[in-house]
């Protein structure tokens, strides 16, 4: 059975090149989903528990400096919907730590599918150009909303979220990300209404028709939910939400 050993993993991080084993850490757990749910569970919390604070104690060899992504930033255009597929209450220095082995490892280690693969970034240490008080992170949203109806500020609009599994669409794109599991559930409306309220405020510029659900961009997910998108026989809460704008 897979067993994530923290103390090897506590040597391990002091490499700069530490994240090109993480994308086995990722395939070992994948199958673990789908052999013991409740083991999965725990070792994918060990795992985030481990990277989170490993982060807070800066222990985690990273790039100072790198490729300023950001440099490609666009006009914004386009608004992605995301779900964090979480219990509500996810932290952002949980998100950080989430992203930085989801993402960003695997990413930097050539496996990735988020920034174009024309641009090779494989090999350099892990290098986000994204940093709050001193601190690197690894945010792929620009808000999430809290079930209370708080929109928390993540990335500023002028940074790029690695987020919708499209470059060209990153660079375009705000992401807005509802703090639960919508998998197989409808928002509130009281969030419908924050999210719209949200858009109409801060990017107007933004027609309805480039708002979209993460699953619109990247076919190879159901985020924000599998009720997003309008079906022959049922309403999707796409459409109550841009029925709002
Ligand atoms: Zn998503």
């Amino acid at each position: 059975m897979f067993i994530f050993d923290t103390k090897l993993w506590s040597k391990k991080i002091a490499d700069p090149f530490w994240y090109f084993d993480v994308p086995d850490v990722i395939r070992e757990l994948k199958s673990l989903h789908d052999q013991d749910r409740s083991e999965y569970e725990n070792e994918k919390e060990k795992i985030y528990d481990f990277f989170e604070e490993q982060l807070s104690l800066s222990n985690i060899a990273l790039g100072s400096q790198g490729e300023d992504f950001d440099r490609e930033r666009k006009p914004i255009d386009t608004i992605i919907i995301h779900h964090t597929s979480n219990l509500p209450g996810l932290s952002k220095d949980r998100l950080s730590a989430i992203e930085l082995v989801r993402l960003y490892a695997p990413q930097f280690a050539g496996s990735g599918p988020t920034y174009d693969a024309n641009k090779e970034i494989k090999g350099a240490p892990i290098y986000s150009g994204h940093w709050r008080d001193g601190v690197q992170v690894f945010w792929p949203y620009h808000w999430v909303i809290r079930s209370d109806g708080t929109c928390e500020r993540l990335l500023n609009d002028d940074e790029i979220g690695w987020q919708a599994g499209n470059w060209d669409i990153n660079c375009r794109s705000i992401a807005i990300c509802i703090d639960d599991d919508h998998e197989n559930t409808v928002p509130d409306a009281k969030i419908l209404k924050v999210i719209a309220g949200l858009i109409k405020k801060n990017y107007p510029q933004v027609p309805k028709d480039r708002i979209f659900g993460h699953c619109e961009i990247n076919k190879k997910t159901t985020c924000p939910s599998k009720l997003f998108l309008s079906t022959q026989d049922k309403r999707g809460w796409k459409d109550d939400l841009v029925g709002l704008l």
